[in-house]
């Protein structure tokens, strides 16, 4: 089934003036597409432009030029209702700490023009986990729970597209598993989910498809599936002592980085080859190996070379 992208941006660009002769291009030239159903993540480090992302998403911030399409809305013609198609949960938390769970998300969804018997506070309290905490103080909660509970108060409109940046910041590992329940629950039920975070490891458990930001600019972009395979290269470092003949297509998937009269480095698929197989074929030339070093490829390698400045 082809799915049809519900988030569309173009040539979006966003330069903060901070003043007469100073500029932060913190976004440039960005362009992607998500999925209806699918979870997105946007990986990146510190100051990559994230939230800069989310903030004209959520109409907090004005883009400098670009065009975004939400849910089939523009966001310059139609903000309404691009802010009607979805929900989001800042990264700094601010709950109003005298408000209870409930009060707050009754205020929200009143906010949004909810009519009362349209509402679904109750619902909602149980996707995020805070239905015993429903009538406490919102200061008395956690900082886990008060997470939870800016993510329940994104979704008192029921909006199709949910926005979270950096969900899990500050979240100690038991709260964030719940986290990562509800939004998964949410996904399940057809909701599209976007989040920002700076974990790797994050993206690549939750995430359908990851971008990756790095200085504003989407230094990459593919299924999760796909970056993983990048994980899949195994790097072998060979010391010899005589160069190795490698025309040879029997070799699966590998890949000479560098051959010379001492030293021989290739790259392949775990997969595809064995490591075996290269030292027979190595040894059948009647060249000895002195020496053998491997070296994994992983996300975080990926990751620190595509955002190497
Ligand atoms: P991230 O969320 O990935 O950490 P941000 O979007 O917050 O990144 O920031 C991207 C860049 O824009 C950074 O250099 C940051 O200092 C700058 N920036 C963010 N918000 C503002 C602002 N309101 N005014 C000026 N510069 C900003
Ligand atoms: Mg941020």
């Amino acid at each position: 089934m082809i799915k049809k992208n519900v988030l569309y941006v173009k040539n979006l660009n966003k330069i903060y003036y901070k003043n007469r002769s100073k500029t932060i291009h913190a976004l440039k030239n960005l362009n992607l597409e998500v999925k209806e159903g699918e979870i997105f993540g946007l990986l990146g480090p510190n100051g990559a432009g994230k939230s800069t992302f989310i903030n004209i998403l959520a109409g907090t911030s004005v883009k400098s030029s670009g065009e975004i399409d939400v849910w089939g809305f523009n966001l310059d013609k139609n903000p309404r209702q691009v802010r009607a198609s979805i929900g989001v949960v800042p990264q700094e938390i601010n709950v109003d700490p005298f408000f209870s769970p409930r009060k707050l998300l009754e205020l929200q969804a009143g906010l949004y023009g909810v009519k009362k018997k349209d509402r679904i506070t109750d619902t909602i309290l149980e996707l995020v986990s805070l239905k015993n905490q429903a009538n406490s103080y919102s200061r008395s909660l956690s900082g886990g729970m008060k997470r939870r509970l800016l993510v329940a108060k994104a979704l008192v409109h029921q909006p199709p597209i949910v926005i979270l940046d950096e969900p899990t910041a500050g979240v100690d590992v038991e709260l964030r598993k719940k986290l990562w329940e509800s939004v998964k629950s949410l996904n399940k039920q057809g909701v599209t989910i976007i989040l920002t975070t700076h974990y790797l490891l994050e993206a690549e458990e939750i995430c359908d498809r990851i971008g990756i930001l790095n200085n504003g600019n989407l230094v990459a972009l593919d299924s999760t599936e796909n970056l993983l395979k990048k994980i899949q290269t195994k790097i072998v470092t060979f010391l010899l002592n005589g160069k190795v003949n490698i025309f040879d297509k029997s070799l699966n998937s590998l890949n000479i980085i560098y051959n010379s009269a001492d030293k021989l480095i290739v790259s392949y698929e775990r997969s595809k080859l064995h490591i075996n197989e290269l030292i027979d074929f190595i040894n059948k030339q009647k060249i000895k190996i002195s020496d053998i070093s491997t070296e994994d490829a992983d996300l975080e390698d990926v990751f620190v070379r595509l955002t190497k400045n």
